[in-house]
């Protein structure tokens, strides 16, 4: 059995906690993709998912059926003490980032905005046609004082061994109502996002690499790692390069670097391979100066920016 690198070693590189105290913009990584970020005002979630199936071991992962579990989502958004939630915001549909978003919806009263598979998740959730808003490249949208923008962009290719057991069809063409099996949360098409607010801007990269023009200058970058120890070192610099040297951003928080399978409330363990993209990444920033990299932990709640008048 592959023995992984304990987490411990990277605790230079686990963000600094701050208590959300509404001043400026904060951030929590809950596992996976799943991210909340919020100000005094407002929160915005992306990506949920908390209802972890546990361990599966290898393909037999895509072919087990699974559902939102309502109390662990209540006790997720316990743990993260919000009971109401503006926004849930899709990058893509596959069920690590889309499974609980109906639930996290009807719990929190939220809206859900994401790509036309994204609407039939919510629809076959159960969530009214008037929570559920679908984007297009380009869509923009304001929630309080975040403005996001959504831009098309591509999934990391899959490995050709998990190819012929995922279906071929991208999207999902009908209501998805759970129990289901995993693949059939079709990817949907990616949408990267820009989360512009007055005291910074955030970028949720994509770890495809996509010819999207769209230009986007960001402070911080929040990049999905998963699966890119299966690229080689040439594709993770041009990504590298494209989410997060082009952009100037100064901060980067590498996400779903976690077992996206097991329970959140077990201590976290890199997916297969991920240590060495994470060592890669922090070898790759190390090369800037001004630049920042952080392994963020489930759950830590910290400050993406501080206040606009505080900052240098
Ligand atoms: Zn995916």
């Amino acid at each position: 059995m592959k023995i992984l690198p304990e987490l411990k070693n990277y605790s230079e590189y686990f963000p600094p906690e701050h208590e959300f105290d509404g001043d400026g913009v904060f951030f929590n990584y809950i596992g996976a993709n799943s991210m909340l970020i919020r100000d005094r005002k407002s929160s915005i979630m992306i990506d949920p998912y908390f209802s972890r199936p546990g361990r599966i071991v290898g393909l037999r992962y895509f072919v087990k059926k699974v559902e939102p579990n309502p109390t662990a989502i209540a006790d997720a958004l316990k743990k993260l003490g919000v009971e109401k939630i503006d926004a849930i915001m899709l990058t893509h549909t596959h069920a690590d980032h889309a499974l609980d978003a109906p639930e996290v919806a009807k719990q929190t009263s939220a809206t859900l905005y994401g790509s036309h598979s994204a609407m039939l998740i919510g629809k076959g959730g159960g969530m009214r046609d008037d929570k559920l808003f679908e984007v297009a490249d380009k869509t923009r949208i304001d929630i309080g004082d975040f403005r996001i923008t959504f831009y098309e962009s591509v999934h990391l290719p899959f490995p050709r061994v998990a190819r012929p057991i995922l279906n071929s069809k991208t999207e999902i063409d009908d209501p998805l109502e759970p129990p289901v099996r995993i693949a059939e949360y079709r990817e949907g098409g990616w949408f990267k996002m820009l989360i512009e607010h007055p005291c910074g801007t955030l970028h949720i990269s994509s770890s495809g690499i996509d010819s999207n023009p769209a230009v986007i200058k960001a402070d911080a970058v929040a990049i999905t790692i998963g699966g890119l120890g299966l690229r080689t070192e040439k594709y993770r610099e041009l990504l590298f390069e494209k989410s997060i040297l082009i952009p100037q951003a100064k901060t980067i928080y590498m996400t779903h670097w976690d077992k996206m399978a097991n329970p959140l409330d077990q201590k976290p363990e890199f997916l297969g391979r991920t240590h060495m993209v994470v060592n890669h990444f922090i070898e790759m920033a190390s090369r800037h100066k001004d630049l920042s990299i952080y392994l963020p932990i489930p759950w830590q709640t910290l400050r993406l920016f501080p206040p606009k008048e505080t900052r240098k």
